[in-house]
């Protein structure tokens, strides 16, 4: 049992969500449980992972959901596995909601992104059509989420471009995407900051500097591409070019990167493959899919293109294999599976409920003890 990685989760405590501030001790080896020495309370090992209250095996969950995370239909696991379905479509939404969870704490975080592509893919579902949302990370091939909304729409649009935001710092910046004219309205809504200059009333929104947006275009003739345009919308051919020559090595403004990332979601999520069986009923299991795939691909799947070169003594080379989020530095190391799905999101820092009036002395101890 380790206790330097454990933190309480009950909400009312002071300490929850504080790693090694020595509140934790172990209650009961046998039963598994830790002990929150601020609190009182007790909790399970697995408090926190999508491991919490099953009672299957942890490796027989993992294979399973590794094999749902590889496109694997449920009804393969029933018959291989002798599970009921809906065990199995139980344990898909739970680890897509952890995962979103997962996501939000490490992925969501402002970074200095250099390039984004995004994208929409068209999913068929029982009785409709769903789109699929998505933006790429280009120098990590960091996946930075997505959005699901019936039409493609400026709503699901701008639910796209505010995740993007909320990964991004205000450095310069090119967002690449298709054709969408919604795009670029959205973009220029988004990315502002506000001038707070002191005075009462709303403060006027600024838009970012060095902020680029271009288009690429396809035109089609009886399904084939027969042309491509490509649209500088915001942004000199010169700033373009320079994030361009920092985020992939030059070349030419593309959709290219998104696009096979799109074409991994479709191998990967049985309901998106092309005229399969296996179409999905409701846009939350896609939405759970979504996730799951989407974190197995950033923290569990190395990419070839990600790969650095080592020079060793006597004129080798041996080639060191890195996952998007290895690349992007949000951890040092690929993750397994079990290690996504045992990933304890901490719970957001404790903070007195508000009141009128003046804290009492035992209020303002803790504040000054767990809220610094
Ligand atoms: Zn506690």
């Amino acid at each position: 049992m380790d206790l330097h990685s454990v933190f309480c989760h009950n909400p009312a405590c002071p300490a929850r969500g504080q790693v090694g501030k020595g509140n934790i001790g172990v209650h009961s080896r046998t039963a598994g449980r830790y002990i929150c020495h601020v609190c009182s309370k007790t909790f399970s090992v697995n408090k926190g992972t999508v491991f919490y209250r099953l009672r299957t095996a942890k490796d027989v969950v993992v294979i399973v959901v590794t094999l749902l995370a590889h496109g694997c239909p449920v009804q393969a696991i029933v018959a291989a596995f002798g599970l009921d379905e809906r065990t199995v479509i139980s344990w898909h939404e739970r680890t897509g909601q952890h995962c979103e969870a997962v996501h939000r704490h490490l992925v969501e975080q402002p970074r200095d992104l250099g390039q984004v592509q995004g994208d929409e893919i068209r999913v068929k579902m029982q009785g409709g059509i769903v789109w699929m949302a998505m933006a790429l990370h280009v120098r990590t091939r960091l996946w930075l989420g997505g959005v699901l909304s019936t039409g493609r729409d400026g709503e699901l649009i701008a639910a796209l471009v505010q995740k993007v935001r909320a990964c991004a710092l205000c450095r310069p910046l090119l967002l690449c995407v298709d054709g969408c004219s919604v795009y670029i309205s959205a973009i220029r809504s988004v990315f502002r900051e506000p001038v707070r200059l002191g005075q009462i009333g709303r403060p006027r929104l600024r838009p970012w500097d060095g902020l680029c947006i271009a288009q690429v275009v396809k035109q089609y003739a009886c399904k084939r591409v027969i042309g491509i345009e490509r649209r500088l919308v915001q942004g000199t051919a010169n700033q373009i070019e320079a994030l361009l020559q920092r985020t992939q090595g030059g070349g030419m403004i593309n959709v290219a990167y998104i696009e096979r990332l799109n074409a991994t979601f479709r191998s990967h999520i049985a309901a998106l493959v092309r005229r399969g069986r296996a179409l999905a009923r409701q846009a939350t299991t896609l939405h759970h899919a979504m996730y799951l795939v989407g974190s197995v691909y950033n923290f569990c799947t190395d990419h070839r293109s990600l790969r650095l070169a080592l020079y060793l003594p006597g004129n080798r080379r041996r080639w060191v294999p890195r996952t998007p989020a290895v690349a992007a530095g949000i951890t040092d190391h690929r993750w397994t599976v079990e290690e996504l799905l045992s990933f304890r999101v901490p719970l957001p820092r404790w903070s007195p409920a508000k009141r009128r009036g003046r804290l009492s002395k035992t209020a303002q101890a803790l504040v000054a003890q767990w809220c610094s």
